[in-house]
């Protein structure tokens, strides 16, 4: 079986920052990625609040360039699930290619994107419902579209899409944008985004396109101010509304109010060795920048570890 002093469970920002970081303190290093390398950069049009990008990138690059760099400073990635972890003196991991064991593993297993729970949500998702407007907007270029939120990622996206077209309604249940106050007010000010305040979905309808196949044609929007409903044509629905963490692995481990992981200054969880960053962690604010910083301190504190078990008289993975 295979043996490494760091396993990295995910592939984002906060696990290809520490897979740098890892390697490049001399450890041999694996991530672990059930598809490509990314994360949450996958679904960023462009990367404009990144410390020291002044020109933006997109997300897509700059994730290519993070794992280059972890791979050249000698970070190994295999494309597998990780689906059970178990600890003895070291860590074992299981995935749907074999098992690795490892002295330290760090968690960087992200989050999932939340469903809105309407009818027709899960029906006609890829054919017009959609949790990325940078992988699927392109579809509904001078369309009409929905966006669904009220917080930095719907706006995000709102603007992207009113690139694309003049038709962007974004509806959100609150009374005022919660996003990051510079980013809702482009989204005010932009003339091809219509707000609709306090107003919940209740429904996405769909209707046979010219080809026959069930398509998004409508909504169906509830007034939270006096409950009347009102059903409004589209062509798509964005549904922004934040993420739940992916912490399956250690359903045991102790969570915050969102189930996001609560580690100690070093990332470090109640589990010796076993460390979690990015969006499974429990953060005040959950920016690209703090997850790579996340990413960089775990590394370091695996090394830590690593060396303060070293140096114990008969080993023990208890440091
Ligand atoms: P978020 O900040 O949690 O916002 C989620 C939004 O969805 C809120 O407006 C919330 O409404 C709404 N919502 C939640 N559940 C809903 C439901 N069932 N039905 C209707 N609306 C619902 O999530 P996010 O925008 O994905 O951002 C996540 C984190 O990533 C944040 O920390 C954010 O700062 C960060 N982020 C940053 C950037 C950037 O810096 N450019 C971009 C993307 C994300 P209420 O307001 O009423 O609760």
């Amino acid at each position: 079986m295979d043996g490494y002093d760091i396993a990295i469970i995910g592939g984002g920002a906060a696990g290809l920052s520490a897979a740098q970081y890892g390697a490049l303190a001399g450890l041999r290093t694996i991530v672990f990625e059930r598809t490509a390398s990314g994360g949450q950069c996958l679904l960023m049009d462009e990367l404009e609040n990144y410390p020291g990008l002044a020109e933006p990138v997109s997300g897509f690059e700059f994730a290519e360039r993070l794992e280059r760099q972890a791979r050249h400073f000698g970070a190994e990635f295999r494309s597998a699930e990780v689906t059970r972890l178990d600890r003895d003196e070291e860590f074992t991991l299981t995935t749907d290619d074999g098992e690795v064991r490892a002295r330290t593993v760090i968690l960087a297993t992200g989050s999932e994107q939340r469903r809105l729970g309407v009818p027709g949500e899960e029906e006609l998702a890829g054919r017009g419902v959609s949790w990325c407007a940078v992988c699927d907007g392109p579809f509904f270029r001078g369309r009409r579209v929905m966006v669904v939120g009220g917080g930095d990622s719907a706006c995000d996206e709102a603007l992207f899409l009113a690139r694309l077209t003049d038709r962007v309604t974004l509806v959100h249940r609150g009374e005022r944008l919660r996003a990051q106050r510079s980013l809702a007010a482009r989204v005010l000010a932009e003339p091809h985004i219509t707000v609709q305040f306090a107003t919940k979905v209740t429904e996405i309808r769909g209707a046979p396109n010219p080809m026959g196949f069930e398509q998004v044609a409508a909504v169906t929007l509830m007034s939270l101010r006096d409950g009347a409903e009102r059903v409004e044509p589209t062509d798509a629905v964005f549904v922004c509304i934040g993420s739940d963490p992916r912490s399956a692995l250690v359903p045991d481990l102790p969570k915050d109010a969102e189930g996001r992981l609560l580690t100690d200054d070093t990332m470090q969880t109640p589990i010796p060795g076993l460390f979690a960053v990015g969006d499974v962690r429990s953060t005040p604010f959950r920016q690209l920048i703090v997850a790579a910083g996340e990413g960089a301190v775990a590394a370091h504190s695996a090394a830590r570890f690593i060396a303060r078990v070293d140096e114990r008289p008969h080993g023990g993975p208890d440091a």
